[in-house]
Parts: C-alpha cells; structure tokens; sequence
C-alpha cells in the first residue's frame, strides 16, 4: 500500500530490544524485530514461546520491562494503550452482547464524538467490507463464531488504524469457517494495506497468510522470513522441525560437501555454519524431496534401495515409512506422489531405488 510513498524500506514498526519479566520468569529474552509498512507478519511459536506476550506490548496493554518499540517514526514505548494506534481482534470475539452489530462496529468511533449519522455511514462501510452488511441490527448471540469474527474484524478496522493485531482470531472457529475466514482477512488486509500483526500457533496459518513469519521460542526469535524461506531454509532444527515434517538422520560429517550416513557418504549443497569435519551432525530432507530414483533421474546422487515399511494413502501423495538398507535401521518419512506410487504399483514391503536430491538437504550440528 505504501509503496506509492516510496518510503517502503523505512520499518513502521520497530521493536529494538524488548524484555519482558513476570517476578523472576523472563517471558521476552532481547526480541528485536522490523515490521515494514502494510507488511502482514505472523509471531509463530509453541505455546508459552511468548507471541502474546510481544503482542500485547506492542499494543502497550501489557507494556514492557525494558526495550523500545516505535510506530512511525513515534516512539510509543511508554504510551498507554488509548494513545496508540492499533485496532485488535482477540480469540474470543469480545463483542459487547446488548449492542447490535452496528453499533459493536460503531463504538470506538462513537468515542471519538463523530456525528451519529457519520458514524452510522462508516459502520455500513465496514460491514459491507466483512460482508456483514444485512446483519446490522442483529445481536452477536445471534450471529455463527465467524461472523461474530467477523464483526470484531470489521470493529478494530473502525478508526483506520495503522496497525491491525490479530490475537489468535481463527482459533476459536471450526475449520471450515477458519479456512474461509483466513482467505477472507488475507484479501481484506492486502485491499487495505493495513500493517497486520497476527499470532497463530498453527504453522498452516501462519505459511499461507503471512509476508514473513517469525519463529518464536522461549521468549527469543529464532527466524524470519518469508513462509518460502522458512520452510525451505529453516536456519536451525527447532525451526525445521516445528514447521513442516521434517527427516533428522544422524551422520557424521566428513567433508565441506560429504555426511556419512549408515555405510553409505551422502553428498549435499547445505550452508555448513560452523560445522567441521568429524562433528556429529543431523543430516535433513523433507518427505516430499524424498524422491522415487526412476528413469526420470538422469544419474540421481545419494541413490540407495529401501524398504517401504508402510505406506498410508493421504490424497494427492501417499506417506510411506522406508527403511534403506544403507541406513542401519533408520526410517524415512517420504511423501511419494500419488500418480508415481500408482504408476510403479507400489506396495508394502516391495523395495524401491530412491534418491536424495543434494541441493534439498539440510545440515545441522546434532542435539548434544
Ligand atoms: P499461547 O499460544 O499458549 O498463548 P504464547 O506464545 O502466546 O502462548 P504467552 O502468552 O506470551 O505465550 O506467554 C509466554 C510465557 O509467559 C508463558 O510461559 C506464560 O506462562 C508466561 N506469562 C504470560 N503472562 C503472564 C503473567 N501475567 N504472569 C506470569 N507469567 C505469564
């Protein structure tokens, strides 16, 4: 949205440092993060990590303990949360029960003494923006969880804020209505070109809604980047194992480009950090990148023969646990593409020439 300012590089919001202690447990470890204008991040984490926690400080309604957060060039650090300026929807819908729809939506700006008949033009806006127009007189008890979301959605956008902070907003929902309601805010945040922060501790969420996500742990960011890289890179194995499904074979490294693995040397393209020769390391790959080594595969590297140990169909891909004869025992996670499995008539116990494709593997320093 703001590319047309040509200030797109500048952060609108900057978070330089935050800490955030309850009595002697540190919630926020020195969490520091950019968030550009109209970009749409996601916090991602396991429960307890502390997105909430960096959420409700950026909205100065849980401020904290140290550390500066700044929106717009403004330093709000110490702002209380009436003098900032953010719209936010909560997991629970947080409607007012004796206010119609309208006037839920109408609220905040009946509180900034905007005359009545221009408030009630903004609200039929806004509900026609959520596709709630014709619910406008009717009371949240009457309305489904999503629509009621939908009404919080359409009440924090009220006031034009800069910042739109989503709180876990589809968690409550089934899934269905979460799944339409995550396409329907993603559409609605990219008209707007409003800044969005959202918390969400499901990965599914976070990898399709989000321009970047940050990978939260223990109070600390362990990433960010965009949902692509994320996935693809993952920059340590908490990451690559909390999003996605992810193979940790264990091996040695014995050169810049070479894992031994089981009896066999595997060779891969991986960033190496640090890692010398000798180390002990988890050598990686994604059961898709597991691939079938076939005539397709003009001279596939990392070619061994395995065991399909079982086999379970998911749809579009089967999910099949492999056992290579290489690998001393190790089982592979490999998601095998339906058509193909069809094609070479795959079936339990049969074994199969596979391949693991060097420029998609992984490599880190092993668990201690
Ligand atoms: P969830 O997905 O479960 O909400 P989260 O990542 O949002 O997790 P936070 O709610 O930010 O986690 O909490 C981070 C940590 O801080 C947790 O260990 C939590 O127990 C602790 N915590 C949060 N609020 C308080 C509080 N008011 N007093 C004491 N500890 C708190």
């Amino acid at each position: 949205a703001s590319a047309a300012n040509g200030d797109t590089a500048r952060p609108y919001l900057r978070i330089e440092n935050v800490r955030k202690r309850f009595g002697a447990f540190e919630a926020l470890r020195d969490v520091s993060l950019d968030v550009l204008p109209g970009e749409f991040v996601c916090f991602l984490g396991p429960s307890g990590c502390g997105k909430t926690t960096l959420l409700r400080a950026i909205a100065g309604l849980d401020p904290q303990s140290s550390g500066r957060i700044e929106q717009g060039g403004r330093d709000i650090s110490l702002l209380p949360p009436s003098q900032r300026d953010f719209g936010i929807v909560f997991q629970s819908y947080a409607l007012f029960p004796n206010l119609s729809v309208r006037r839920n939506v109408g609220y905040g700006l009946e509180h900034r003494k905007m005359r009545r008949a221009e408030v009630d033009r903004r609200c039929t806006e806004l509900l026609e923006l959520v596709g709630l127009a014709d619910q406008a007189e009717k009371y949240p008890a009457q309305l489904s969880g999503g629509q009621q979301q939908r009404v919080a959605l359409a009440r924090a956008l009220a006031t034009s804020p800069g910042l739109l902070l989503l709180d876990e907003p589809l968690s409550a929902l089934d899934a269905k209505v979460r799944l339409h309601l995550r396409q329907e805010i993603k559409d609605l945040q990219r008209r707007l070109g409003v800044t969005t922060i959202m918390v969400t501790h499901d990965q599914e969420e976070a990898l399709t809604m989000a321009d970047r996500i940050v990978v939260m742990r223990s109070g600390v960011i362990e990433q960010v980047g965009r949902p692509g890289d994320i996935y693809g890179d993952p920059a340590n194995p908490f990451v690559a194992d909390f999003i996605g499904t992810m193979n940790f074979l264990p091996g040695t490294l014995i050169g810049p480009r070479h894992v031994r693995l089981g009896s066999i040397e595997i060779e891969h393209a991986a960033p190496l950090d640090g890692l010398a020769a000798g180390d002990s390391v988890s050598l990686c790959v994604r059961p898709e990148d597991v691939a079938i080594a076939d005539a397709a595969i003009a001279a596939p590297a990392n070619r061994m023969q395995a065991r399909i140990a079982d086999l379970d169909f998911l749809g579009n891909v089967f999910r099949a646990r492999l056992a290579p004869d290489c690998l001393e025992g190790m089982i592979l996670t490999a998601d095998l593409p339906t058509a193909q499995v069809r094609q070479h008539g795959l079936a339990t116990d049969q074994t199969l020439p596979i391949a693991l494709p060097s420029e998609r593997l992984r490599v880190y320093r092993a668990a201690p």
